[in-house]
């Protein structure tokens, strides 16, 4: 795709966050071409070295581009951050302090938190931002001793020890607000997205994993290819607890539920709100079809003694329960339909019972 149609394209569809990056990522390659040829036309007059420097950034940039292009972005993002890094040292010793070549490494530190924006799982990222803040100081301060104390670099002005402490102390203030504001960003990023997977994930009555979030727990054990076995609870009569007791009696109900629910080994059992009064319980590969129903089972029993609150009086609720072998070859639904049959039967032969 040709630069302006890829520009294009990612402006259409800059909702996507993948996108968005691209697309700041393309602006910001795009800038420093634009860049390099206006630096290029310069450095020509004012200094040979430069100028082919200069003009192996413009290649290395596009080959950056290229690399883009191909979809090895981290690689491109890295060299680019490289080259930066580079150039900038080049260009600070070789044309002097005073023309503020020293400050790319401002930009370079925002575009290297680039990948700490995007949440992730990634450990050490702490260390990372250590490392990287404290290299970019060092490297500050080196060049500003080489331009300043030493003969390699044109315009020395050899300052004061006083102008020279409050000028690292300045830079090193506007360093760490650079590198605090991006940590923060990337810290409520991370929170945020916190918040909204357990959102997505939970149920908000029961705190039980809701639909979502139990078929994603079924989608990574369907891939994983082991047998496991799964139960539907469904409540018996609920319908009348409604009824006789109300609404929100019925909602504490299946909040105590559910936190007997939880008694079960998490660790091998999980449990989640399939939808309104029904539960769906996921045994791990480890916990054979014996196994499984007698836990559940024994669960089962224990429900039907708990004296459940409703109201001003005091309910026993009972449970009914099919069991399906999970078969990986088959959508979640339809292995929910086997679990439901069995919990049809479990019903019609009487209700408080295991059945599959
Ligand atoms: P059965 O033994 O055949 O299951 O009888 P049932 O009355 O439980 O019948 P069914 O499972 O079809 O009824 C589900 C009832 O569960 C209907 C509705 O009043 C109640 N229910 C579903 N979701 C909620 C909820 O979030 N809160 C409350 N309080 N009740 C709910
Ligand atoms: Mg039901
Ligand atoms: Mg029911």
């Amino acid at each position: 795709m040709n630069p302006i149609a890829r520009l294009k394209y990612l402006w259409h569809r800059r909702e996507e966050k993948e996108n968005k990056i691209s697309l700041m990522f393309y602006v910001c390659l795009f800038l420093i071409i634009i860049v390099d040829f206006i630096f290029g036309y310069i450095f020509y007059y004012e200094s040979k070295v430069m100028f082919v420097v200069n003009s192996a950034c413009l290649l290395c940039n596009l080959f950056i581009y290229h690399l883009y292009e191909q979809n090895k972005r981290s690689m491109g993002l890295y060299l680019l951050l490289t080259q930066l890094y580079v150039f900038m040292i080049i260009a600070t010793i070789v044309m002097g302090w005073d023309y503020g070549f020293q400050q790319y490494l401002y930009g370079i530190l925002c575009i290297f938190f680039l990948p700490f924006y995007i949440p992730d799982n990634s450990k050490n990222k702490s260390l990372h931002i250590i490392l990287a803040g404290a290299l970019f100081i060092i490297t500050y301060y080196f060049l500003s001793y080489i331009c300043h104390y030493t003969r390699y670099s044109s315009g020395l002005i050899n300052p004061t020890f006083s102008v020279y402490t409050i000028h690292a102390l300045n830079s090193s203030v506007s360093m760490a607000a650079v590198s605090s504001f991006c940590i923060l960003s990337s810290m409520i990023n991370n929170e945020d997205k916190r918040k909204l997977k357990r959102k997505a994930d939970f149920d908000e009555l029961t705190t039980l994993y809701n639909r979502y979030g139990l078929n994603e727990i079924l989608t990574e054990m369907m891939d994983a290819k082991k047998s496991f076995y799964i139960a539907i609870a469904d409540l018996d009569h609920f319908k009348n607890v409604n009824d006789t007791y109300g609404h929100n009696a019925g909602d504490e109900i299946l909040q105590a539920l559910a936190n007997k629910f939880l008694e079960l080994n998490r660790d091998l059992i999980k449990v989640g709100r399939w939808g309104g009064e029904e539960f769906l319980i996921v045994g791990d590969p480890k916990v054979g079809s014996k196994d499984f129903k007698r836990r559940l089972d024994k669960m089962r029993e224990e429900i039907s003694k708990i004296k459940f609150k409703a109201g001003k009086t005091k309910i026993n609720i009972t449970v009914s329960m099919g069991v399906a072998k999970f078969n990986p070859k088959k959508t979640i639904e339809d292995n929910v339909k086997v679990a439901d049959d069995n919990l049809y039967k479990a019903k019609e032969t009487g209700r408080n019972k295991v059945v599959g």
